[in-house]
């Protein structure tokens, strides 16, 4: 440290280039934020508070695990299963009978069974129970209760950000962001709010006025939204992942991706074959400039394997600098061909390859002197900048009609086809906006408090919710016993 700040210290007189001045800025705050400056004491408490916070950081993951494993919902009644598709029921009977209970159907809290159920299930009351079940994870005053731990790491994570100079924990984090600052970061937060709010009370008067013609004269609850949501996407859109699928092939998409960075940027993706990769699945391209010099090679490895996390990334096997080009990777976990048929991708997986892409590009692209600076090595609040430019075109209707073929008769989508994917785009975004901006305002709120003292975590949150307006119909999409 003594050497990097000698040259901090100095940096006026060196004459540097702008990388080499962010560079050299970059590598004196981590240090700081470190705690480089403090005196021994402070040290030594910094180091006691990471040391704390890492392993309730870990509790409370852990805590959160055990409660998603906890809860079982056995349902031994058929008619109980009212409204279920074939193979959701299929699915949760094989569950039940890895779980020792055969004949009976399992559902847990997992998205891949509690969001189906909520959608689908015609049970009202068992509808309501795990929906209650999922927003009181961390919360059942049981040993996997959250709410100490959570009130012990938000107070841990303000005395250091105290002790680094900082008013809040928040604006600590911050510092090293375009945002800058708490205030800009609510600034934006409440303006969104200030449109997702209206849309979502407009979304459940729409919702409500569907569970009033079924005359049983219910109010719409949060345990209502997704079953009801399905039932009006039906009624509106008719249009299912099935409808879509045969004009999304992999490989079709993937060039489309490709060739939209050739009109773009006027570079070129060629696959390159007998180049050692660690997986058969893996394909490699040269990736080239317009002027024909080489920008790097690019790995694709898009399918599930056991032993494979989940998710989709992008990451660098060698970072660029100077005239060293990358080597960058996209892998992703879509769906695997089967037997004659390809690999379809569902809309999401679409929007997914192309984000992937972006993030690829913006490795690909790149050209700086060192690898601290290079690449996707930038601020936080950037890095998802070029991604979600890409992600923007793949449903651009003159970009669908590039790429989107059906892949037996190579018939380019139809018209009605893409109309419908861009309305429902919006479709259900008033929820989705409001659950998610409720959630980074709590977040927020939790990091911007300058006394932790004998706070009372689930009466914060319900105040904080109360102050944005949130309707009763929509719960933040993280609360604080399950915020991980
Ligand atoms: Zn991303």
């Amino acid at each position: 440290f003594k050497r990097v700040n000698n040259v901090y210290q100095k940096k006026d007189s060196l004459n540097l280039t702008s990388e080499q001045e962010r560079l050299l800025d970059k590598t004196y705050k981590r240090f700081v934020r470190s705690g480089a400056n403090l005196n021994a004491e402070d040290q030594t408490r910094l180091r006691e508070i990471n040391k704390e916070l890492s392993t309730l950081g870990i509790t409370f993951s852990n805590n959160i695990l055990n409660e998603n494993n906890a809860f079982k919902l056995f349902v031994d009644k058929e008619e109980d299963l009212a409204g279920l598709p074939e193979w959701f029921r299929q699915s949760a009977a094989e569950e039940a009978k890895a779980a020792g209970q055969p004949g009976k159907w399992l559902f847990t809290l997992h998205n891949a069974s509690r969001l189906p159920f909520l959608q689908y299930s015609e049970n009202r009351p068992l509808r309501e129970q795990i929906y209650k079940a999922y927003i009181n994870r961390g919360n059942n005053n049981d040993e996997n209760d959250n709410k100490e731990n959570i009130r012990k790491i938000v107070s841990l994570r303000l005395e250091k950000a105290k002790l680094l100079g900082f008013d809040c924990y928040a604006n600590f984090v911050l510092d090293e962001t375009m945002a800058k600052n708490a205030n800009n970061v609510m600034s934006l937060l409440n303006n969104l709010w200030s449109y997702a709010l209206p849309k979502a009370k407009a979304e459940a008067t729409e919702l409500q006025k569907l569970m009033d013609k079924e005359g049983k004269g219910e109010k719409v609850e949060a345990w209502d939204w997704w079953y009801y949501t399905e039932k009006l996407r039906k009624e509106k859109y008719n249009l299912s992942e099935e409808d879509t699928k045969p004009y999304f092939k992999l490989e079709n998409v993937r060039d489309g991706a490709f060739a939209v960075a050739n009109k773009l940027y006027g570079i070129t993706l060629t696959k390159l074959e007998g180049i050692p990769t660690y997986h058969p699945d893996v394909e490699v391209f040269e990736v080239k400039d317009a002027d024909g010099s080489q920008l790097g090679i690019f790995y694709v490895d898009y399918f599930p394997r056991s032993g494979k996390s989940g998710g989709a990334w992008m990451s660098n096997y060698r970072e660029q600098q100077g005239d060293t080009r990358p080597l960058v990777c996209n892998v992703c976990s879509f769906t695997k061909p089967v037997g004659d048929t390809p690999s379809l991708l569902t809309m999401d997986e679409v929007e997914t390859l192309f984000h992937e892409f972006g993030h690829a590009l913006h490795g690909l692209l790149t050209k700086c002197e060192y690898k601290g600076t290079s690449g996707t090595n930038v601020v936080r609040d950037f890095v998802e900048l070029p991604s979600q430019i890409n992600e923007h075109w793949a449903t651009e209707p003159e970009v669908l009609k590039m790429y989107a073929k059906h892949y037996q008769t190579g018939e380019v989508i139809p018209d009605e086809i893409i109309e419908k994917i861009l309305q429902q785009k919006t479709f259900n975004q008033g929820f989705m906006t409001t659950e998610l901006l409720a959630a980074a305002i709590l977040d927020m709120n939790l990091h911007t408090v300058t006394d932790v003292k004998n706070m009372d975590m689930l009466a914060f949150e319900k105040e904080a919710m109360d102050k944005l307006g949130l309707i009763p119909e929509i719960a933040p999409r993280y609360r604080v016993t399950y915020f991980n």
